[in-house]
């Protein structure tokens, strides 16, 4: 049921409710409403809890007096700071990039969840009555999916089969279960008690949950710098299983920040460099960013052994969805007779049974060849590659499971020379769809040569971004 409140009506209505309850105005030990609470969702006593959550806005002032609201740790203020991954973004998206308010009661709770695309999450306590927290370590979320499969959930509520189902039921944040299940299977919890005036900041992938000790209001905001990345495409892979859509288009996003930081790091008068810039996140976007462009290239490699032709888009236009797993396709989509909307580079076994071999066109987009002299540029450097083989070998993603070539014997050589080219006449013969030649010049086909590669990732300080040219979608 959904009532409305003005903000001071809710907290008369939230300390009645306390006060009624618990003869008291002030507050009560953690401990002991943490005891209450359990006991009330163990009856499924929580009619009588109101939650306004999610509501667009925020608490922070603009006062220049105001420390905090003029500081970095103005939620307001967050997503654009130069080493957020967010200020990418062409819009804002209201509670990912824009905060939201929480305003809660006794007993308000938030279940069990992770960020949307495993973000971080970053929560400011304006006023009000404590919340206790409870947090899973990101790398024991499996586990931790693996115990609500298992022992929280029967077969009836999860909608697939396999490890994804549970994930899926998470995403609608209506799971609240006690830390004790977890901790009867070794799952580790942690708990933290936040009070007014106090920061909670969730890493990706780690779930959590918890509740309000009376009226308060909190405000969260999610945020992402370079470390998220492998975790953003662990989130990415699942959304494209469980067909949802994504929020954020992540390869996008990966190959803007690789591209800003390749020339952070090679252009000659590298003081541009940010002063505190974390080397661990710069690792993270550089294996990242070659296992994406490692993919693209094997994945061409195949394709074109099918009779597939290739040629470019502009790197202006807007970065399409792949019809069938939704992904953002930023790099490359592949057109054929049978399927005329966009399709990633990820989906071999559909290919396979349509016979439009020659007929079937890889777009990709102007400007592929700086990418990956870029991703063979930051492949040289020490640890990378090693990295990037260690990553692909943990991942679940089958996609990845033959970028290394030892897994399979084809005769596939990383980087090797592949011919890209099809004239503008030849795709207009094989495909009549007009709207895409809209875009496709005879000046942007690409004849795809690996010498050529290899010149312009020596030569990649020289090459402009975010000025008046066609890089401009690079410029932040
Ligand atoms: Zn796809
Ligand atoms: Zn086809």
């Amino acid at each position: 049921m959904i009532r409305k409140y003005t903000f001071r009506d809710f907290e008369k209505m939230a300390n009645k409710v306390f006060s009624r309850r618990y003869s008291s105005a002030g507050c009560l030990p953690a401990r002991y409403l943490e005891e209450q609470f359990w006991q009330e969702i163990g009856c499924g006593k929580t009619e009588s809890v109101e939650y306004a959550c999610d509501i667009e806005g925020s608490a922070f002032s603009c006062s220049p007096s105001d420390q905090l609201g003029k500081s970095k740790w103005n939620l307001k203020r967050l997503s654009s700071l130069p080493k957020s991954i967010l200020r990418l973004l062409g819009a804002a998206i209201p509670g990912v990039t824009d905060p939201m308010l929480y305003i809660g009661m006794l007993f308000s709770l938030f279940a069990w969840h992770v960020e949307d695309h495993y973000l971080y999450s970053i929560n400011y306590h304006h006023c009000g009555a404590s919340k206790t927290w409870y947090g899973i370590p990101g790398n024991a979320a499996p586990d931790f999916e693996k115990v609500v499969r298992e022992h929280v959930y029967d077969r009836g509520i999860l909608s697939s089969e396999g490890d994804d189902a549970a994930f899926d039921v998470l995403l609608g944040k209506t799971t609240m279960f006690p830390p004790n299940i977890l901790l009867e299977h070794n799952v580790p919890v942690y708990k933290a008690v936040q009070k007014p005036g106090e920061f909670i900041i969730t890493f990706p992938r780690a779930y959590h949950s918890g509740f309000s000790h009376g009226f308060n209001c909190g405000e969260a905001v999610n945020f992402a710098i370079g470390d998220w990345f492998p975790l953003g495409a662990v989130a990415s892979q699942r959304y494209a299983l469980l067909k949802r859509i994504p929020l954020l288009p992540h390869e996008e996003l990966l190959c803007k920040e690789a591209m800003l930081l390749s020339r952070r790091l090679f252009s000659p008068n590298s003081e541009v460099l940010l002063p505190t810039e974390d080397l661990s996140s710069q690792c993270c976007i550089k294996v990242s960013f070659v296992i994406l462009m490692r993919f693209q290239h094997r994945a061409c490699w195949l394709i074109m052994n099918s009779g597939a032709r290739a040629c470019s888009y502009s790197s202006k236009a807007v970065t399409l969805s792949c019809s069938i797993c939704l992904r953002d396709c930023y790099v490359s989509y592949i057109k054929c007779d049978c399927n005329m909307n966009p399709v990633c580079l990820r989906h071999e076994t559909e290919l396979r049974s349509c016979h439009c071999g020659r007929k079937r066109i890889i777009f990709l987009r102007e400007g592929f060849l700086e990418l990956e002299a870029v991703a063979r540029k930051f492949e040289q450097e020490e640890g990378i590659v090693e990295e990037v083989q260690k990553q692909v070998f943990h991942s679940d993603d089958q996609c990845l499971k033959n970028l290394f070539p030892s897994t399979r014997d084809d005769g596939y050589i990383p980087y090797c020379k592949l011919n890209l080219y099809l004239s503008l006449e030849n795709v207009e013969q094989r495909m009549e769809i007009s709207e895409d030649l809209d875009f496709v010049s005879q000046r942007e086909c690409i004849k795809y040569d690996a010498e050529e590669a290899a010149c312009s990732a020596i030569s990649i300080s020289s090459f402009s971004l975010g000025q008046n040219d066609s890089n401009s979608q690079f410029s932040c």
